[in-house]
């Protein structure tokens, strides 16, 4: 079974609540307190290249394209 998230599955497994049940118990991904998996883009989820100065909180992908509706100003 291959999903990206966790909780997809969770769509598929509504008729059998006893194996969904074991299933959250033994696939529930760690709570982590820190680290690059505890932030994420507020647009697209990517944790990936995550711009987190002056609370931006987007993905250099993301904030690529948003930084002129922000107010940046590219540097020539
Ligand atoms: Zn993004």
């Amino acid at each position: 079974m291959t999903v990206s998230d966790f909780s997809k599955v969770f769509k598929q497994l509504q008729n059998k609540p006893s194996k969904l049940k074991k299933y959250i118990k033994h696939n529930k991904p760690k709570t982590r307190n820190f680290g690059p998996t505890t932030k994420g883009c507020r647009r697209c989820g990517s944790n990936k290249g995550h711009v987190g100065k002056y609370g931006i909180n987007l993905c250099r992908k993301c904030f690529r394209e948003m930084a002129p509706k922000i107010g940046f100003k590219k540097f020539i």
